[in-house]
């Protein structure tokens, strides 16, 4: 139960006065619909106001604030030219000009005669200096009533800065005083005020350099943020390991069968991380794993391997995966791997339903089943194990840390071995993935001929468009990956649908197109028919990205490569170059080329390392990008940047081993406080391992 001095913070937007429901749905598609998602929208820029020239000094585009007297009202001639104040000082006059004005209000805060002072931005026409829609008009009496330095923070359409700021203030004044939970001497250290006062200031910059990443405010605020992230993971961790574990060794019998008929020999990468793994299963303690392996090294044998251990010493192995497609997909791959040893295997996924699913149970639940491979549909309550010794996960960024342990649940005391294909830094695999142990799968299997990566305008399209032809017409089969369009799934299915509609014109029913709001069951059969060579160009968003495997596809074209994270790139080009033929992917960029866009692309022509990529992508753009996407399941922070607080990331993973050596279950002073933390970023979930909690 969140306590209840944070009850103010996690009321609807719409509880603060003047903010109607549609502001509020304005307000949350911005920043989130509770009062304290206002609390985390800093502010990114400032409007100084303490300028104060003379009119004839005001220059052109600067906020200015100004001294004048109102000379003369000119109403509008009509309703499409303005209404104009005409105010003047000793150097000069200024006109301040208003659309569709209330006459009223105008003549009651510039009565002719009077001086005022008026704040706003200056624009200059011919000779006319002018002000639209000053931001402030008072009497030099309530001077001190004009904020001198105003935050300014980043809008939505339709959201107008006056409400927002109105907003944020009352949410800000809502927000209660909090035990503090940062370790006194620490605090010190930094120099950090309270977090009720660092909030509050972070919203009041008076100069730039409280926007910046390293202000001692937002260091603090973030490092708040990236405790409360460890800490979690760090009870997620110690729940984990205090279920007792149990020793898995197998005999090698299945494996080596198989090893046997394996068309190929394991790369050292291979061997090595496999042994950890295996070695990791043999030992009575539980098992949780991450095994980090770029796009195309070869981790589905691994991970079938392992789990014959499992299978070896009688008990059953799971492997989920995210999507139905990679479920169906290494469902194949790993029946025909595994045919001659007599492997039972099968699959579950969200389209199993009625009789033969019960059946699936039945047979989970009698040990007849020795590896499932599914999809969340694993996770359901009624999906019960004869006995569960080992769990894979595959790509698990998509999942969330609670799924992660309610499949390790099924099982009793089940090793979880958890693969991800997104080569990420170590900072973030913190973020991600806390204290797990870590084996990294380096190289890939041999043969592998590197993608010939090239980049062009978008200008040349039709250049590309006929190569692709010729491509095609010799057997090729191509993705061409349309764009993310920002914030709007519609959008870029549109972009999808209209390049799918043009190529379709050339190529006719040649062409398949995939895009995320498909039906599950629309998206596999066309990447069925991709996949067995009847489709020979697939038009797709970038649904494709994660683990789809068609080792035919010799081709990927990217288009506006310029708007995609190189963590994307380095993904999208990962389908291709899977088979013996050489590959190639195509980069069409619109020009001109920022300054990041073309390092990126650089980048991607140097080096298919996915790890270096990884690092110069955090390098080039922060984590923004990297965690992008919203579904893909990394955290995402609201005011840490992992980037910029790379140090404090490794000081809250610290801070929250100590504080589980010292007081694993959050009972003493500090211990409570940092309850209140966990609630304020929402990670609840980890509250319930406390024994007490
Ligand atoms: P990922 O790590 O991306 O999941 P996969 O496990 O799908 O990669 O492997 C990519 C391809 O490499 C598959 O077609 C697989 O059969 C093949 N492969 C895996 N290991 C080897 C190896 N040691 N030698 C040759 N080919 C291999
Ligand atoms: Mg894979």
């Amino acid at each position: 139960m969140r306590p209840e001095i944070l009850f103010p913070l996690f009321k609807p937007v719409t509880t603060l006065k003047g903010i109607g429901p549609r502001s509020g749905k304005l307000i949350e598609k911005l920043a989130g619909g509770r009062i304290v998602d206002l609390c985390w929208h800093l502010p990114t820029g400032l409007i100084d106001r303490r300028f104060r020239p003379s009119v004839a000094a005001a220059p052109d585009g600067a906020v200015a604030t100004l001294t004048v007297s109102v000379d003369e009202h000119l109403p509008a001639p009509n309703r499409r030219l303005p209404y104009r104040v005409m105010c003047s000082d000793d150097s000069g006059s200024l006109s301040l000009v208003f659309f569709n004005p209330r006459r009223d209000y105008l003549n009651e805060v510039l009565p002719i005669g009077a001086e005022r002072v008026v704040s706003g931005r200056i624009s200059h026409y011919g000779r006319e200096i002018q002000m639209s829609h000053p931001d402030h008009i008072v009497a030099p009496e309530e001077i001190d009533s004009l904020p001198l330095v105003e935050p300014v923070y980043p809008l939505t359409t339709g959201l107008t800065p006056r409400p927002l700021l109105r907003a944020i203030r009352e949410a800000l004044a809502m927000a209660p005083g909090l035990p503090e939970w940062q370790d006194a001497a620490w605090l010190k250290k930094n120099h950090w005020r309270p977090w009720h006062e660092a909030l509050a200031a972070a919203h009041q910059p008076a100069e730039q350099a409280v926007l910046e990443a390293d202000d001692a405010d937002r260091r603090r605020l973030a490092f708040d943020e990236l405790l409360a992230n460890q800490l979690a993971l760090a009870m997620v961790r110690a729940h984990t390991r205090r279920l007792s574990g149990r020793a898995t060794k197998g005999d090698g019998r299945l494996s080596g069968a198989i090893g046997k008929t394996l068309p190929y020999r394991l790369t050292q990468g291979q061997e090595t991380v496999l042994a950890e793994i295996r070695a990791d299963m043999a030992e009575p303690q539980r098992m949780l794993r991450l095994l980090q392996g770029d796009v195309g090294s070869g981790k589905t044998i691994v991970a079938l391997l392992a789990m014959l251990a499992a299978v070896e010493n009688g008990a059953q192995a799971a492997f989920m995966v995210p999507t139905e497609i990679l479920a169906r997909q290494h469902f194949e791959t790993l029946t025909a791997l595994c045919a001659e040893a007599g492997v039972r295997l099968q699959i579950l996924t969200g389209r199993s339903k009625g009789k033969p699913r019960q059946e699936i149970l039945r047979a989970l639940q009698a040990g007849e089943i020795d590896i499932v491979i599914g999809t969340h549909a694993l996770f359901q309550d009624d999906v019960e194990f004869a006995d569960l010794a080992l769990t894979v996960i595959d790509e698990q960024h998509r999942f969330g840390v609670h799924q992660r342990l309610t499949l390790g649940d099924k099982g009793r005391a089940a090793d979880v071995l958890v693969m991800t294909a997104t080569p990420i830094p170590r900072t973030l695999t913190l973020t991600v993935y806390g204290d797990m142990d870590i084996s990294l799968l380096h190289g890939k299997p041999p043969g592998r001929l590197a993608v010939d990566t090239r980049a062009m305008p978008l200008s040349r399209l039709e250049e590309v468009i006929a190569g692709l032809q010729r491509a095609v017409a010799g057997g090729a089969s191509a993705f061409w990956v349309c764009p993310l369009v920002e914030e709007s799934e519609k959008a870029d299915v549109a972009a999808a649908e209209a390049r799918h509609d043009a190529l379709g014109k050339l190529f006719g029913d040649q062409v398949g197109l995939v895009h995320g709001r498909m039906k599950a069951a629309e998206k596999d059969q066309v990447m069925e028919a991709f996949a067995a060579g009847r489709l020979k160009v697939l038009v797709a968003t970038t649904v494709i990205e994660v683990g789809v495997d068609v080792p035919d596809a010799t081709i990927m074209t990217i288009e506006h490569a310029e708007r995609f994270g190189l963590a994307q790139l380095h993904q999208l080009r990962g389908r291709v170059g899977r088979g013996g033929q050489q590959s190639s992917c195509l980069l069409l960029y619109a020009e001109p080329l920022g300054e990041t866009a073309r390092a990126r692309i650089a980048i991607m022509r140097e080096t298919d390392d996915g790890f270096r990529i990884a690092e110069e992508d955090l390098r080039l753009r922060g984590t923004g990008e990297l965690l992008g996407t919203r579904q893909s399941g990394f955290p995402t922070f609201r005011l840490a940047d992992v980037a910029a607080h790379q140090d404090l990331m490794e000081a809250a993973r610290d801070d929250a081993r100590l504080i589980m050596e010292r007081d694993p279950e959050l009972n003493g002073e500090r211990g409570q406080a940092l309850r209140v933390l966990l609630y304020l970023f929402e990670r609840d979930a980890a509250v319930k391992f406390l024994r007490s909690g």
